[in-house]
Parts: C-alpha cells; sequence; structure tokens
C-alpha cells in the first residue's frame, strides 16, 4: 500500500495542520501495511493565491525541516518539493480537461479562499482540486490522510479517477480518505466556528508550531470561549471551549469525557493553563530539533533523494495517462 499526503508551504504551519495532518503522518510511518510512504511540500498549491517570492522559498524549506523535526524519518519517508516533479502539472492538465467548472466551483475552499481575494480570484483557485487530483492519482495512493477540510477534494479526486478510467480504461486507483476520528479540525482560535488556518490574516487565530512560547501563551489566553462557565463539550453552544477540550484531549490522549469529569467545577482560567502546558511541552521539542535543523545539509540531501524517487513513479504513471489519452508519440 501507498501513502501519500502534502502541505502547502503558504504560511506559518499551525497546530492544526500538526493534529491533523503531521502528528498522523509520524504515527503512521511505522505502520508496516505501507511499503511506500510519500511526504510533499505542496508549493504549487500555495501560489493559488497571492506570495511573496522571498517568504514562500523560506517557507518551503521551513516546512521540511519541520517534517523532520515532527519526526518524519527520512529512512522510512520520502519527502520532495512538488515543483520539483514536474509530472504533477502535466497530469492536472489532462485531468482538468476532464473535470467540470461546475463541480469545481461547488468547492467549499474555492468559495472561501475567493471570498478573502482582495485582488482577483485566480484560475488556479478553482482548478486546484485537479492539482491535487494529479498529486495522488499520479502515485497510486491507496491512502491519503486529509483533514475534514480536505474530504470534499478527496471526494473529487475519486470521482475524476472514476470517470478517467471509465472513459479510457483502468488506469488510477481509487484512493481511500483517512481521517483521524478525533481531534481531525481545530478551530481558530478567534473565531471558533472557523478552521484554524495558517493563511489566516490574524495570526492571533492560529498557533504557529515556531511561535514564541511567550506568544503561544497569550494567543491560548487571549482565545474566544463563552460566558458560561462550564467546561464541556458542546461544538454548537460552546464552540471556543470545544476547541480547546480537542486539543487538550488529543495531545495528552485522554477522551473528551475524561477531561469534561476532570475539569468540573473548575474555572476557564486553569484550564486554559492547562492547554497552554500541553501545547507548550508538545511544541518545544519540535522548535529545538527544528533549529538545529533548518540550516543543514541534511535537509538537502533528503529533498534529493525524495524528488528522484518521486519522479521515477510519476514519469511511468504519466507515460500511461498520455498513451491512454494519445498524447504525442506513443513511448
Ligand atoms: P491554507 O490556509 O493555506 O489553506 P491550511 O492551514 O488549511 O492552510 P493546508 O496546507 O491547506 O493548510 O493543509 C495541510 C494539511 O493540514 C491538510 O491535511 C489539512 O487537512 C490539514 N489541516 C489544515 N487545517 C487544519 C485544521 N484546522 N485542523 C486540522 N487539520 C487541518
Ligand atoms: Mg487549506
Amino acid at each position: 500500500m501507498r501513502f501519500l499526503s502534502g502541505i502547502q508551504p503558504s504560511g506559518n504551519i499551525t497546530l492544526g495542520n500538526y493534529i491533523g495532518a503531521i502528528r498522523n503522518f509520524v504515527k503512521l510511518q511505522d505502520n508496516k501495511d505501507f511499503t511506500d510512504f510519500l511526504v510533499f511540500v505542496a508549493d504549487m498549491h500555495a501560489i493559488t493565491v497571492p506570495q511573496d517570492k522571498t517568504k514562500l522559498r523560506a517557507n518551503i524549506r521551513s516546512l521540511v525541516a519541520l517534517y523532520l523535526a515532527c519526526g518524519l524519518d527520512p529512512k522510512k519517508v520520502h519527502i520532495f518539493i512538488q515543483s520539483e516533479v514536474h509530472e504533477h502539472a502535466e497530469l492536472a492538465w489532462v485531468l482538468e480537461c476532464n473535470g467540470y467548472i461546475g463541480e469545481l466551483e461547488r468547492m467549499t475552499q474555492f468559495k472561501d479562499k475567493k471570498a478573502k481575494q482582495t485582488e482577483g480570484v485566480s484560475v488556479g483557485l478553482l482548478t486546484y482540486p485537479s492539482l491535487m487530483a494529479a498529486d495522488i492519482l499520479l502515485y497510486d495512493a491507496d491512502v491519503v490522510p486529509v483533514g475534514q477540510d480536505q474530504k470534499q477534494h478527496l471526494e473529487l479526486t475519486r470521482n475524476l479517477a472514476e470517470r478517467f478510467n471509465n472513459k479510457y480504461g483502468e488506469t488510477f486507483i481509487i484512493p481511500e480518505p483517512f481521517i483521524s476520528k478525533d481531534g481531525a479540525k481545530i478551530m481558530s482560535l478567534q473565531d471558533p466556528t472557523k478552521k484554524m488556518s495558517k493563511s489566516d490574516p490574524n495570526p492571533k487565530g492560529y498557533v504557529a508550531l515556531l511561535d514564541d512560547i511567550n506568544v503561544i501563551k497569550n494567543k491560548i489566553k487571549s482565545a474566544v470561549t463563552d460566558s458560561e462557565g462550564t467546561i464541556r463539550y458542546d461544538v454548537e453552544n460552546k464552540p471556543g471551549v470545544s476547541n480547546l477540550l480537542t486539543i487538550l484531549s488529543v495531545i495528552k490522549g485522554k477522551d473528551i469525557k475524561t477531561l469534561e469529569k476532570e475539569y468540573e467545577g473548575k474555572n476557564y482560567q486553569a484550564f486554559k493553563e492547562d492547554v497552554i502546558e500541553a501545547v507548550i511541552s508538545e511544541i518545544k521539542p519540535i522548535q529545538d530539533r527544528y533549529n538545529e535543523l533548518i540550516n543543514s545539509k541534511e535537509l538537502d540531501q533528503v529533498l534529493d533523494e525524495g524528488r528522484d524517487y518521486a519522479s521515477f513513479l510519476a514519469r511511468k504513471k504519466l507515460t500511461k495517462v498520455y498513451n491512454k489519452v494519445g498524447l504525442g508519440r506513443k513511448r
């Protein structure tokens, strides 16, 4: 079985990305069912919205260092940068020609991000899911772990793959979503009805893995709660408290019910102190390892190996696709 997942270097990697994605990759890399484990930096996805080139380059490297600092082991995982394997863009084009504008316009992420654009909405923002489908289908990935927020895109990938297989004959494996049951979706600290996002223009909405420890403390301290004063899980009426309970539950490995009992009669301040302590004890060692890695040669060696390995797989698949569609000369 082949495992594949990626994150966009579109900002500061958040606690949401960690809990919803990276932490699960780290756990799964030891799973013997996976013969192949691919994790990439989705830099081509990042440019669907405007990016500063210097920051983008820095964010790409930073994300790779974070992958390693969080515990991805290059002996078990091939780590690569999406734009260094040009087949992603090539397959995306073929898929776009088999996708419909209507199905892309229905995507929640498109609608959300479109609403936030002040300098016009790029075509790439609309066609983003066909590039994501290419990322996945290029490698015959069986298992693609995504947060709740990406579920719709994965569903579209499955539809595009099925449509292609029906039209041109068996070509792609239909990927299975892998969504961790608890803590899959972390919400914004300032608006807990919206998901925590690294591209949130208000940095108080997210905890970044590389935030200063004091900044993390303050962000959690000022997280929006409610005036009820009891610590219980109720997403509808108490989204802020519920979000903090989710974070604590995932980091401590305790279920929400147990936490609700533990915090019976306690106030929000004491509760937040514990959330702060838990988050910091998780993040601090990651930051220490990150600082050792960010300027190391090891990082480039890891990326070269990952690129070569991914390119080999991608080239084979794309040749097959071109032959099925009738592009170029027979190879
Ligand atoms: P952007 O705002 O640029 O889209 P993002 O924070 O949504 O950034 P992505 O690169 O889109 O991050 O997603 C990377 C991974 O993190 C995906 O697997 C996604 O499902 C997961 N993820 C993103 N946000 C959250 C969240 N709030 N809670 C849990 N998982 C999340
Ligand atoms: Mg996103």
